[in-house]
């Protein structure tokens, strides 16, 4: 085992990934995967199709570095390059895998198709190499050594590579390059304030200890992440859950969740511990938080429906608000309120959620300004409502917007169930 972790770069290859056509995936999964381990990527670079370009960076690579991982161009066809690259790269030679050919015709077998011939060129890897056998397609991934290196050549398709990485390639670095040291990162979920209030709410805590804070500002949400380097797992996790602590007494109900979880799902599950039911009623948001809410598996246990009332008609002729009610105007609280109340009448739900606003760029006659976002919630005993002004394009507005309706129905349950607007 090294002293020091390893120098690994990455390799990600595709004319589709240079032309902008296809995001790179690949490299963050890889740099979560290492950095878990307590490895990191140390470079990485993106080349095309192109039996030269992959091999003069494969060369590069193993000059600085003690790993290349490869993602991409394993394929059946001729623009699917990167084996010959290593082959150039290494001056292996290719030979065809026996068990590999037999894994790939499988495949076919069992999708009941005939194996085009091109297929064949996928049980090749260089000489000397272990193979690691498809994980869902038909490419198989390999793992060489060369010059006391390691690369690895993994398939393009994010879920492959990812279920390679897993079973074959975390394995093999983490027995050479492994610094014994583990590292853990833990997120906090927040919304309601901007990336620079969380900070600063939380600045004495930020470097007075191991724990490294960092903020990721999404659509609405800001998450502080949290990590945490030890000698062993289960401190790394104590250190990061510690930490984690302190940042949820801080911010309070800034807080809605940890990790990957999503609003719509903190939401829900807090609707069907009360055994409360929602309907909502969307202007400004047109669905989108009808949406989120339905993003969640069994919400149709709280979830009664909604509707879009996007003009001013929709909002008298669906909802039945009064003429009068909408001469000011369809973007003010006393709107969002009516249109609160209705919805939840109209769906028999304890709660209604409404949206109204400005997204902007034009005003459509409103005298509200571009961003206004005005909010309620009705309960059948009490109607609160907000109004804010909201940062950003139209698309941030409305998704900031979207969270904000699921947020007020959050604060409603923590509350004790009770509406408490300002
Ligand atoms: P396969 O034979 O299964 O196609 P492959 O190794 O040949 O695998 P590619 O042809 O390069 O892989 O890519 C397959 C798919 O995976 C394409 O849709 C491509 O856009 C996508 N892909 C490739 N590289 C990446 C990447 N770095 N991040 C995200 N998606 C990727």
């Amino acid at each position: 085992m090294n002293d020091h972790p390893g120098r690994i770069a990455v390799l990600t290859v595709g004319d589709e990934l240079l032309a902008g056509e296809v995001a790179d995936s690949n490299l963050g999964t890889i740099g979560k995967a290492l950095s878990a381990m307590g490895m990191s990527v140390w470079e990485h670079a993106t080349v095309r199709d192109d039996v030269q370009a992959i091999s003069t960076a494969i060369k590069d690579f193993l000059e600085t570095n003690d790993a290349v991982l490869i993602t991409g161009g394993l394929g059946p066809t001729s623009d699917d390059v990167t084996r010959e690259a290593v082959a150039d790269a290494t001056g292996k030679r290719l030979e065809s895998r026996k068990a590999l050919e037999t894994m790939i015709r499988g495949f076919f077998e069992s999708m009941d198709r005939e194996m085009p011939e091109e297929n064949l060129k996928q049980a090749l890897i260089p000489c000397g190499a272990r193979a690691i056998p498809p994980a869902g397609g038909t490419a198989p991934g390999f793992i060489v050594e060369y010059g006391g290196k390691l690369i690895a050549a993994l398939p393009g398709v994010p879920r492959e590579m990812e279920r390679m990485l897993r079973s074959d390639v975390k394995g093999e670095l983490g027995s050479r390059f492994s610094s014994g040291e583990f590292t853990v990162t833990l997120r906090v979920n927040t919304f309601g304030a901007g990336e620079s209030d969380v900070a600063q709410e939380l600045h004495d805590l930020i470097g007075g200890c191991a724990v490294r804070y960092g903020f990721l500002a999404l659509n609405g949400p800001i998450v502080v992440k949290l990590t945490a380097t030890a000698g062993s797992r289960e401190e790394a996790e104590r250190l990061a859950a510690d930490e984690r602590e302190k940042v949820v007494g801080r911010l309070g109900p800034l807080v809605y969740g940890f990790g990957d979880e999503t609003m719509e799902e903190v939401m829900g599950r807090l609707l069907l511990e009360r055994g409360l039911s929602i309907a909502v009623a969307e202007s400004l948001t047109a669905g989108m938080v009808c949406s989120r809410i339905a993003n969640v598996p069994g919400s149709s246990d709280y979830f009664r429906g909604g509707v879009v009332t996007y003009s001013r008609e929709s909002k008298e002729e669906v909802l039945g608000l009064p003429k009068e009610l909408l001469r000011e105007g369809a973007v003010n609280q006393g709107v969002a309120r009516a249109m609160a109340e209705s919805v939840r009448r109209m769906f028999s739900a304890d709660l209604g959620v409404a949206t109204t606003g400005l997204a902007g760029p034009g005003r459509d006659g409103e005298k509200k300004t571009v961003g206004t976002l005005c909010l309620a919630l009705a309960d059948g005993k009490d109607t609160g409502s907000w109004e804010r002004m909201l940062p950003g394009d139209r698309e941030l507005v409305r998704s900031i917007a979207t969270m904000a309706a699921m947020n007020v129905i959050r604060l409603y349950v923590l509350h004790g169930d009770q509406v408490v607007a300002d």
